[in-house]
């Protein structure tokens, strides 16, 4: 199956457009092959292409290098995150190793930009947990114990500062942690690209189909050649499961966000001219709202089970207007055809939220499964997967082993039904919020 994507994602729209690049059109034999060139693939390539400079890496991609989740995502890179099951009392340790891999995460990105003096419009102001409903004053002031007994530093605020903060009055309660940092996800992801060492192949338009694990090697089918490897390393994510990895245990949601243009000058006056800020939700299916540096609007409030292989314009349309309902409800003065772009992205869940990181069988290695932290995670996590294919550890790798493992979801119909019910059900808990 080939991935096939909306082209109007205004994070990759906002860069040049890449000119060169290559097909794979050619058999190829290689020690290490990486499956998906998005922020983990990019990071575990990187990592291999240091540690092996003699060493051919191939690293491929379906569709252009980055242009999946990682350009299209809201641009966190988290600290701390509310809604993954993990956040009473009695799940502390849990959480804590939790945050423990977000802050490894960050310290590797922030590596990253250091090493090679990127500018991704980083801004370290936190972010906020949100709500129009008083009544989860309730939710935020447990998690804001959790977060105490951890360290975190955060503060409950209520709706006149949030007016002055945020520039809506929508927000009537709201938890702000500091650790937090916002960015753009397309300069981030583009940089992951550019950097990327010369004995790295880059392969784009150039989709798996098929892969067999012979004795000593592995043979991956693409259209038209095949490449023969010692070692491989999927870094699909949402097309984990469409690959046959971990298929039990993961499976893909598509997120759809859509963006303003920027706010002009007396827009930006009328609702008080605040500073770069992030909201998330306080109960799951509520949503993300961001006010960019360069003052536009970024809205994500749906979650759907589809086919992961499809991006139906109609149901992007559907979306679309959801989130023009969002950014009315929350800036009811801005006009309403403000909204430039909405594209959808695919994200990989496991049934605890835990992520996936290991060797599934000998030579054959997969990360991923990140829900929304992907940008720390999954730059941690590729360049860790890298150093665990090539027989190392670290402290970093005994960190993210020591987490709970994603557990085994039911078989379809079964899962299916299930997510179906509980997206519903959270869309119902979560209706003024969207
Ligand atoms: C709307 C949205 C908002 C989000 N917000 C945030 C956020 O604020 N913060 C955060 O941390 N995370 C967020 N996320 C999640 C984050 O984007 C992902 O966790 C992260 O991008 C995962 O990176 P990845 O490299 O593992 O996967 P991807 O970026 O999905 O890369 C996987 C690549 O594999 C390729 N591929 C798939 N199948 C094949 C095949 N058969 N052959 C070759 N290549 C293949 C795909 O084309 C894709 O490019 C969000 C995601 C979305 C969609």
């Amino acid at each position: 199956m080939f991935v096939f994507n909306d082209n109007s994602c205004s994070w990759i729209n906002d860069l040049n457009l890449r000119q060169n690049y290559k097909v794979i059109s050619k058999d190829i034999s290689c020690n290490f092959l990486i499956v998906g060139a998005g922020i983990t693939g990019l990071s575990a390539a990187r990592k291999l292409a240091n540690l092996f400079p003699k060493e051919r890496i191939i690293i491929v991609d379906s569709q252009r290098a980055g242009e999946g989740a990682s350009s299209r995502n809201s641009g966190y890179l988290v600290d701390t995150t509310l809604n993954d099951g993990f956040t009473t009392n009695k799940e502390l340790s849990r959480y804590k190793t939790k945050t423990d891999i977000y802050e490894l995460g960050i310290k590797s990105v922030k590596r990253f930009i250091k090493n090679y003096q990127v500018d991704c419009d980083w801004n370290e102001c936190g972010k906020f947990f949100a709500s129009s409903n008083v009544i989860d004053f309730k939710i935020l002031k447990k998690f804001s114990n959790t977060l105490n007994k951890l360290g975190f530093n955060n503060k409950l605020l209520f709706k006149s500062d949030l007016k002055r903060l945020l520039g809506t009055e929508f927000y009537k309660v709201a938890l702000h942690t500091t650790g937090g940092i916002l960015l753009h996800p397309g300069k981030l992801v583009r940089s992951m690209i550019d950097v990327l060492p010369e004995n790295v192949e880059l392969y784009e338009h150039s989709t798996l189909i098929n892969w067999e694990k012979n004795k000593d090697h592995i043979l991956c089918n693409f259209a038209n050649s095949n490449v023969k490897t010692k070692k491989i390393i999927f870094c699909t994510n949402g097309f984990l499961k469409s690959l046959g990895i971990k298929k039990s245990y993961n499976f893909p949601l598509t997120l759809t966000a859509s963006m303003t243009r920027s706010l002009t000058d007396e827009e930006y006056k009328s609702i008080g001219e605040p500073k770069e800020w992030g909201v998330l939700p306080v109960r799951p299916m509520g949503a993300t709202v961001r006010m960019t540096k360069d003052r536009r609007i970024l809205i994500r409030n749906t979650a759907d089970l589809l086919s992961p292989f499809k991006m139906n314009k109609s149901e992007l349309r559907k979306r679309s207007f959801i989130q023009k309902m969002g950014i009315k409800k929350r800036f009811p003065d801005l006009p309403n055809d403000i909204i430039k772009s909405t594209w959808s992205g695919i994200v990989s869940r496991s049934g605890n939220s835990s992520q996936i990181f290991e060797m599934i069988d000998k030579n054959i290695y997969a990360a991923g499964c990140y829900n929304g932290s992907g940008i720390g995670v999954g730059t941690l996590f590729g360049e860790q997967i890298a150093l665990m294919a090539s027989n190392q550890n670290s402290y970093e790798i005994e960190t993210i082993n020591s987490r709970i493992k994603p557990n085994r979801l039911p078989p379809n119909p079964f899962l299916n039904l299930g997510i179906h019910a509980r997206l519903f059900y959270e869309r119902i808990r979560a209706r003024s919020e969207i």
